[in-house]
């Protein structure tokens, strides 16, 4: 029987030390959308701390920060629960990591978990649109997951958002979820136009779209050149569900909704492998920022049968690529809304 050891007094120490930091780190990145610290560096104190709860598992407490999705709603929309919660994705950061992942959810399952739908993780910003008898009713940040902030008359200014679906297999009800964002350019004009007006620029792209998104007034949303992708779906009731990812993307493109092109379902770790390595080489061929690729099991009853952790999937995972210098240097000016 294996002894599980109580945390000495170092261990708990660096344990609330760090998650103080991420804490912190993590209302100015969400609520404020002005981070202080680079995502690199916020990455490696979520590595040090999970890393420490799986050696003392007695620090995993609920209101750890490895338990926790995004932060709470902020006060200045009204909040709106999320009719099923939306969730974070887990990081690999190298093949062995990725290997794990799926040799972990084939143990799982006892079976092959391929094949497996890769695509681009977009750097915006968590959103979830509600469609009832195919018209737009809501759209909601992700917040902490259960529930996020209401920003529907913001949403519906998104050119990209149909306020109604099309086609004759539309469910009575579907939870869409997918990423806003601001293209590189359009980030780039924005941050000549705020500093021109002499207000401080945004620190990158995701944070550009958190704010432009999350403003009072929509009519500053609507100047504002937002685009939306969405990938995957929450609650889903009156019509036949997809079967696989892939079929999902096709029925929600045909329902007018923006589906990216840029993903292939694949069989081998060899071909998840290759489409890692051409978007490392080609990261910047898309309009919008990439922070990694997300690998997904394409089978919708496997990803049921593994379900999630209390923040993440486990059918799928993100892949992120190493972050770029300039990100890191953009975070020395002043960041602002
Ligand atoms: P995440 O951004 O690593 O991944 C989860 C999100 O990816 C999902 O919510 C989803 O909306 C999005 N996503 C993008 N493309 C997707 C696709 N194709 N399929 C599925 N989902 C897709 O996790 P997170 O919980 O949103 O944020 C954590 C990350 O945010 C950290 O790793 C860090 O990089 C950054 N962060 C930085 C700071 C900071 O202070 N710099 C603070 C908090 C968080």
């Amino acid at each position: 029987v294996n002894e599980v050891e109580a945390a000495p007094s170092e261990a708990r120490e660096r344990h609330a030390e760090l998650a103080e930091l991420i804490e912190e780190a993590n209302w100015r990145y969400y609520v404020l959308d002005s981070p202080t610290v680079a995502d690199a560096e916020y990455d490696t104190w979520m590595r040090e701390i999970t890393a420490l709860e799986e050696r003392y598992p007695d620090l995993r407490t609920p209101d750890s920060p490895t338990q926790k999705v995004g932060a709470p709603v902020s006060s200045e929309f009204a909040p709106v629960a999320h009719l099923q919660r939306m969730e974070s994705l887990d990081n690999a950061f190298s093949q062995d990591e990725l290997a794990a992942w799926q040799a972990r959810a084939e143990r799982l399952i006892e079976a092959d978990p391929g094949p497996y739908l890769c695509e681009l993780k977009i750097d915006g910003l968590a959103v979830a649109l509600v469609y009832e008898k195919g018209r737009l009713v809501r759209g909601a940040t992700r917040g902490d997951g259960r529930s996020g902030d209401d920003v529907t008359p913001n949403i519906r200014t998104l050119r990209d958002v149909p306020q109604r679906l099309t086609g004759d297999d539309v469910p009575d009800l579907v939870e869409v979820r997918g990423e806003v964002f601001l293209p590189v350019e359009g980030f780039k004009k924005l941050n000549e136009q705020l500093m021109d007006e002499g207000k401080p620029p945004f620190a990158n792209p995701r944070n550009s779209a958190a704010g432009s998104l999350r403003q009072k007034d929509p009519r500053i949303t609507a100047q504002r050149p937002l685009r939306l992708i969405v990938h995957g779906v929450g609650k889903w009731e009156g019509a036949e569900p997809p079967r696989t990812q892939s079929e999902m993307y096709d029925r929600l493109r045909s329902f007018g909704l923006p589906v990216s092109d840029r993903y292939r379902v694949v069989r081998s770790p060899e071909e998840i492998h290759d489409f890692i390595e051409h978007y490392r080489e080609h990261r910047h061929d898309p309009e919008y920022e990439i922070d990694g690729v997300v690998v997904k099991i394409d089978r919708i009853p496997l990803q049921r049968q593994l379900g999630s952790t209390s923040r993440a999937p486990r059918w799928a995972i993100a892949f992120k690529y190493p972050p770029e210098e300039v990100t890191t240097k953009l975070l020395d000016i002043q960041v602002g809304v």
